[in-house]
């Protein structure tokens, strides 16, 4: 990942854009006002990256993937989406889905990956 710095100056840039578009629509401010605002880009930016950076991993699921009990091959059964609950709100994480021929459990193989 970029260094802290790097992300900062992009951050100012955005912010700055941001700013730009808000001048223009000329509404009062105040603190509350500015600080809802700081919390919910904020976490539009976590959430965000969060959403990436799941998409990378779940995206290359093990080519092979095997039983977590039985350790036979699965079978894919196709990708299923859930919400993942995280700090900065849900998070949607999209991986494939696969079933055990031999005890028919079903699983996700980048469970281990995103430790969910
Ligand atoms: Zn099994």
């Amino acid at each position: 990942m970029a260094s802290n710095k790097a992300i900062e100056e992009r951050v100012k840039a955005l912010v700055a854009e941001l700013l730009a578009e808000e001048e223009s629509e000329g509404e009062p401010r105040n603190i509350n006002d500015i600080e809802d605002s700081m919390v919910r880009i904020g976490d539009m930016v976590a959430r965000e990256f969060g959403v990436q950076k799941l998409a990378a991993i779940t995206s290359q699921p093990p080519e092979d993937p095997r039983c977590p009990d039985c350790g036979h091959a699965g079978e894919p059964l196709g990708k299923k989406t859930r919400d993942l609950i995280t700090r900065r709100g849900e998070v949607p994480l999209t991986e494939a889905k696969y079933r055990c021929p031999k005890c028919r459990r079903l699983f996700f193989p980048s469970d281990g990956a995103v430790g969910a």
